[in-house]
C-alpha cells in the first residue's frame, strides 16, 4: 500500500493547505479507513474560521478536519481482528465522538461527557484527507441501501435523534423548530415520523423554509424579512391562532442564535418541554422569564451530542423516515475543501450540506 495521501491541513485561522502526509499507521484499537464522502460541518467553519479552538491539547493545528464521514475499511487492527469485528472492503461510517469506555460518565452511559473522549477531526486528525483511523469502537457498518452521502449524516442525524428525545414528543402536539439548516430539517421531518401533529418551521430565509415546507412542516415562518410571504411580526400571535390559543407543546431549537431560544419560550405554552440544541457561543447568556416559565410548569432541557443514538439514526436512515441526500447541495473534491468552507460562510448559491470526496 502507498505510504502516503492527500489531506487539508489547518494551520491556523484561513490557512489550511492540500499536502502529502504520511497514511495513519493502525494500533491495535483502531481502524483504517479510506474516506468516501465527508460532510462539512458548522464547527468545521468555526474551525477553520478560528472561532472555536480545536480539541488538540494546545487548541491549535496543525490537524486535518472533518468528522462526518464514511468509507470503505482498509486495514484492522488486531483488537477489531481477533473479534472479527471487521475486514478489509466493509462499507462503514465513523461515529467521531469516540468515549474511553472506562471512565464513571461511560459506565452511567453518559457516554458524551466522557473525561477520554477521542474525536478524529478535533482532536486527531479527521476526514478531510483520502485516509483516517478510527477506534474500532467508533466504527459502524453501512446497511446496504444507505449510501456513502447519506450515511455521512448519520452524526449530525445522531445529534437530532438525541435532542428529539429530550423533546420526548407526544402524538398529536404541536411542535416548533427554530432554526431551518441542516438539523432543522431533519428534525422536521423526524417530528412528522414521531407522530407531532403540526410542525412549525421558524427561521429568516425563504429558500430554506421552502425547503422545509417540501420535507414536511405544515407551517413556515420568516421571522426577520418584511418582504417574504412568510413574514411574522408577532410570531406569538400566529401560533396562538393556529392552537386556539394554547401555543405551542414543544419548541426545539438547532440555532445558536439567542434570540431564537427567547422566542421558543415566548411561543411555547402550558407544561411546554423546550429544547436548547445549537452550541452557543463562549459568551452566551440567555435570558428566562422566570415567572411565567415557572408558572406555566415548563421544562428547558439542553442537548448536547448523541450519547446511545447512534443505532436509531442508523435505522432511520436505512428505513428511509429522513431524506438526507436531498440535502446535499453540492460535492466538491478534497482539493476544493478551503472553497467549500468560504461558500458556505458567505452562504453563496443558497448551499445547505456540501460533502467533500477525498
Ligand atoms: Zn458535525
Ligand atoms: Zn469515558
Amino acid at each position: 500500500m502507498a505510504e502516503k495521501m492527500k489531506a487539508q491541513v489547518f494551520y491556523e485561522a484561513e490557512k489550511m493547505e492540500l499536502e502529502e502526509i504520511p497514511i495513519p499507521k493502525v494500533t491495535d484499537v483502531d481502524v483504517l479507513v479510506r474516506v468516501k464522502n465527508c460532510g462539512i460541518c458548522g464547527s468545521d467553519i468555526s474551525y477553520y474560521y478560528g472561532l472555536s479552538p480545536l480539541g488538540t491539547p494546545t487548541g491549535k493545528g496543525p490537524l486535518v478536519l472533518g468528522h462526518e464521514f464514511t468509507g470503505e475499511v482498509v486495514e484492522v487492527g488486531a483488537v477489531a481482528k481477533s473479534m472479527n469485528l471487521f475486514k478489509p472492503g466493509d462499507r462503514v461510517v465513523v461515529n467521531p465522538v469516540q468515549n474511553c469506555n472506562a471512565c464513571y460518565a461511560c459506565a452511567a452511559g453518559r457516554t458524551n461527557l466522557c473525561a477520554n473522549l477521542y474525536v478524529p477531526g478535533v482532536t486527531a486528525n479527521g476526514g478531510f484527507a483520502e485516509y483516517c483511523i478510527s477506534r474500532y469502537t467508533g466504527l459502524f457498518k453501512l446497511p446496504d441501501n444507505v449510501s456513502y452521502a447519506a450515511g455521512a449524516f448519520t452524526e449530525p442525524l445522531a445529534c437530532a435523534v438525541y435532542g428529539m428525545k429530550k423533546l420526548a414528543l407526544e402524538p398529536g402536539q404541536f411542535v416548533a423548530i427554530f432554526g431551518p439548516g441542516p438539523i432543522g430539517l431533519m428534525m422536521v421531518q423526524m417530528a412528522k415520523a414521531m407522530g407531532a401533529g403540526k410542525v412549525a418551521l421558524i427561521g429568516t430565509r425563504d429558500y430554506r423554509l421552502e425547503d422545509g415546507k417540501k420535507m414536511g412542516a405544515d407551517y413556515i415562518f420568516n421571522t426577520k424579512d418584511e418582504k417574504s410571504p412568510y413574514y411574522v411580526k408577532n410570531l406569538k400571535e400566529a401560533i396562538a391562532d393556529l392552537t386556539h390559543g394554547a401555543l405551542a407543546d414543544r419548541a426545539i431549537v438547532p440555532t445558536s442564535s439567542n434570540e431564537a431560544f427567547e422566542q421558543a419560550l415566548d411561543i411555547t405554552g402550558n407544561a411546554a418541554i423546550v429544547v436548547h440544541f445549537g452550541l452557543p457561543n463562549t459568551d452566551d447568556v440567555i435570558h428566562v422569564p422566570a415567572l411565567a416559565t415557572h408558572t406555566m410548569d415548563k421544562e428547558i432541557r439542553f442537548s448536547w451530542l448523541a450519547p446511545l443514538s447512534w443505532p436509531t439514526a442508523i435505522r432511520m436512515i436505512s428505513e428511509g423516515l429522513v431524506n438526507l441526500e436531498g440535502l446535499v447541495s453540492s460535492t466538491v473534491p478534497l482539493a476544493d475543501t478551503t472553497k467549500a468552507i468560504r461558500m458556505l460562510r458567505e452562504r453563496a448559491n443558497d448551499p445547505i450540506k456540501v460533502q467533500v470526496t477525498p
